[in-house]
């Protein structure tokens, strides 16, 4: 009987998931597909331009990034992709990769990390996911004159030795209803958003045996507290 009844949450689930998915596919498809048809209608014509291009090179992106979330919250964690992995390294990598973004917007990224860390035991490629969204997600939420710090603590938990991970934006903040589904799948405010990245955030630490706690005031800025056991 109970077996039963989690096998029809389960279906449940997924069948939410896919409705999800083939509604967040089809909407760049169509756009993709409607520029397609007037391409083929005028292959000549004069109207077609670098922005038309532009728009189907930035929907197959999205496609893409679609997919890439999903996936890894398809994958299951293979033993042979973990290794003993350095979280300051990963958030400096991380940092650098969006700082042309955020000299643009002049926002400004700081970085505390501490030196002791410990490594963590993990899949590597998660967790540079992980912090990929975070940050992006902070850059997107503060948009102009602003800033992103990112901390690395070492700390124990329950007697347990980890690692604690702070970001925190001066951006727009939450309100309680985006608090409260934070997490849930294609939950976006976002007009280009996929509502993906959350989601994908909380299984990698919760398969990794972590935790993240998110606080947030609309209007001021937002917290992601990060755990991570160091084995
Ligand atoms: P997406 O970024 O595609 O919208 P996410 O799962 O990354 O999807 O985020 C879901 C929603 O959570 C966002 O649309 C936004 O409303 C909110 N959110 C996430 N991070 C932040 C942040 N740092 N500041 C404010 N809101 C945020
Ligand atoms: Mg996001």
């Amino acid at each position: 009987m109970e077996r039963e009844l989690l096998r029809s949450e389960k279906l449940k689930v997924i069948g939410r998931l896919s409705a999800g998915f083939a509604h967040e596919i089809r909407n760049p498809l169509t756009t993709i597909h409607g520029f397609m048809q007037l391409f083929k209608e005028s292959p000549d014509a004069g109207g077609v331009s670098s922005y038309h291009y532009q728009i189907i090179i930035s929907e197959i992106e999205r496609v893409n990034s679609i997919v890439e979330d999903l996936l890894t919250i398809a994958r299951p964690d293979k033993t042979e992709d973990k290794d003993y992995i350095n979280v300051n390294e990963i958030l400096a990598h991380t940092i650098y990769l969006f700082q042309t973004r955020a000299d643009h917007s002049s926002i400004s990224m700081e970085q505390e990390l501490d030196a002791e860390l410990p490594q963590v035991y993990g899949e590597d490629k998660k967790l540079r996911q992980v912090f990929m969204n975070l940050i992006k997600n902070a850059l997107e939420a503060v948009e102009q004159n602003g800033y992103i710090y990112v901390e690395t603590k070492s700390r124990s938990d329950f007697s347990r030795q980890g690692v604690a991970i702070r970001i925190i934006d001066d951006g727009c903040g939450m309100d309680a209803e985006t608090l409260d589904k934070l997490g849930s799948p294609f939950y976006t405010t976002k007009a280009d958003g996929t509502g993906l990245g959350l989601m994908t955030c909380f299984q990698i630490i919760e398969e990794a045996g972590g935790s993240m706690d998110v606080s947030s005031e609309e209007g001021s800025g937002s917290e992601f507290d990060i755990w991570l056991p160091v084995e």
